[in-house]
């Protein structure tokens, strides 16, 4: 096999190995090179989304729910039950099978469509070239035409909080916990510390997420960042905004974490501490000095809006790149990346990325915020509907949230779509659907919904957005 390739992938999470299946299935010859090993020193593919990222966090999340609503629901629905319990090592078995068959799945894929994978750390240097390095110490070097980065992304942690892997841990610790901590606190209210707060606490921990914003979920509507905080409370988890945390502290009861808040100081004892507050690029060793790849200032590889890096030839997609660090928006990069290569001429749009928070209700939104359109002096028009108002929300005991949809003044273009609810996460797509189509709200009015679902809650807000649902009051007086 020649060392030369049409396409080189550093990286198989789901920015890197869609690039390589796409480029492989245009007739280009692709290799894709990752350096993540198990335990027994064997390759694995699907970077952080599949291993300890996106799949195993859904699996803890999917199981926690059930327990939950088992524990808590079903009596007043007419199940009863004998006694609920967990067992959480079956949990964690039950969530490595998971990853374990979809990382061997993408394995079969790259296999499948004619990629040649190497298991290595990869360095990319003058010329195209890529030096690998193998766990085994072997040194290989490889080139290509084109070169696609995907490293991702690593968690941030913070001086004041050194992570031991132990009391104090990662989002990655978090997904591997083997008992309930009794007292978890999670530094960051963002996506992940949300997310692994509402797992534990589902499964019986008491929660404190401390978060450095005097706001709640800032990048979301606030109208939907109010109602999450509602629920989330409701939940119980203690959420504390505007706090800084100075130091944390390991003794033999537990963790002390020291912060202020803006009247004092204060100390928290938990079990554990889960530190959430963020990711960055991952760019270490990737790059020699002469590969003629820049990174911009905070540390991601500089693209334009192509994904080209500055050197020619090299490409960079996914989390290593400005933007949301999302696996959807890494995998349309990957593709269009490849694409472009082989001559096509796609486009990514980065006006419809959902962006979804996987906790109960689930909350999911793309395009514009209330707070954005203002801010940006739009003149927009607003429907919401309650998902109380839903049938079929309050048949499966679902009422909790709402949809808004967000339209131009003038056009009626929907601009922005907000949902709190049960399965937001797919409910989202027809608004994304929507959005890329260019809809406008009269459109979606327009378009009959089956009856009973929560889509119908869509159907109803767009109506909303003039005054025409039917299941809200919106009556006008006659003049
Ligand atoms: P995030 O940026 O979503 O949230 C981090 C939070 O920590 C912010 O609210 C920030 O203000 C707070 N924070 C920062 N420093 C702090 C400090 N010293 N003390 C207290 N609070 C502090 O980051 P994340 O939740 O770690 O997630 C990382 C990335 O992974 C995000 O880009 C996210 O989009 C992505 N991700 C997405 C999903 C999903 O799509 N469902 C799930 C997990 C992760």
């Amino acid at each position: 096999m020649s060392d030369y390739y049409d396409v080189i992938v550093i990286g198989a999470g789901p920015a890197g190995y869609h690039a390589a299946i796409r480029a492989s299935q245009l007739g280009l010859n692709t290799a894709c090179v990752d350096k993540w090993v198990d335990a027994s020193g064997a390759g694995v593919l699907g970077g952080t989304c599949l291993n300890v990222g996106c799949i195993p966090s859904k699996a803890l999340l999917d199981i926690s729910h059930k327990y939950k609503q088992a524990r808590e629901d079903f009596s007043a629905i007419g199940i009863t039950t004998q006694k609920v319990d967990i067992d959480i090592a079956t949990m964690q078995k039950n969530k490595r099978e998971v990853v374990k068959g979809l990382t061997r799945g993408v394995a079969g894929l790259l296999k499948a469509n004619g990629v040649e994978v190497f298991t290595a750390t990869a360095e990319l240097v003058a010329g195209r070239k890529v030096k690998m390095l193998s766990s085994d110490g072997q040194m290989k070097e490889i080139s290509a035409a084109n070169v696609i980065l995907a490293t991702g992304s690593v968690p941030v942690d913070i001086p004041p909080c050194p992570m031991d892997g132990e009391s104090v841990i990662d989002s990655e610790g978090a997904l591997e916990l083997t008992a309930v901590p009794a007292r978890l606190g999670v530094i960051g209210a963002g996506v992940i510390g949300l997310e692994l707060g509402s797992v534990w606490s589902r499964l019986g921990s008491e929660v404190v997420v401390l978060e450095a914003l005097d706001e709640f979920l800032p990048s979301a509507d606030r109208q939907l960042s109010k109602e999450a905080a509602k629920q989330f409370k409701k939940q119980g988890l203690d959420i504390r905004l505007a706090t800084r945390v100075t130091a944390t502290r390991v003794e033999d009861d537990g963790v002390v974490v020291s912060y202020t808040d803006t009247d004092s100081d204060h100390e928290l004892l938990v079990d554990k501490v889960i530190v959430a507050v963020g990711r960055k690029p991952f760019t270490e060793g990737v790059l020699s000095a002469e590969s003629g790849v820049q990174l911009d200032e905070r540390g991601f590889i500089h693209v334009n809006d192509l994904c080209a890096t500055d050197a020619p030839g090299i490409f960079a997609v996914g989390d290593v790149v400005r933007g949301p660090m999302l696996a959807h928006k890494g995998m349309e990069e990957g593709i269009m990346v490849a694409e472009r290569i082989a001559g096509e001429k796609p486009l990514v749009n980065y006006d419809c990325v959902p962006s979804v928070i996987y906790t109960h209700p689930e909350v999911a939104w793309v395009g514009q915020s209330e707070e954005q359109l203002k801010a940006d002096g739009v003149g927009y028009k607003s429907g919401v509907f309650p998902m109380a108002a839903s049938g079929r929300a309050l048949a499966s005991k679902e009422t909790a949230g709402l949809i808004k949809v967000l339209a131009d003044e003038n056009s009626d273009q929907i601009l922005g779509v907000h949902i709190m609810a049960a399965h937001a996460s797919e409910l989202i797509s027809e608004a994304v659907i929507a959005m890329e189509f260019g809809a406008t709200a009269e459109d979606l009015g327009l378009t009959m919904f089956a009856h009973p679902s929560l889509s119908e809650g869509l159907h109803e807000a767009a109506l909303a957005v003039s005054g025409r649902a039917i299941h809200i009051s919106n009556r006008k007086r006659r003049t």
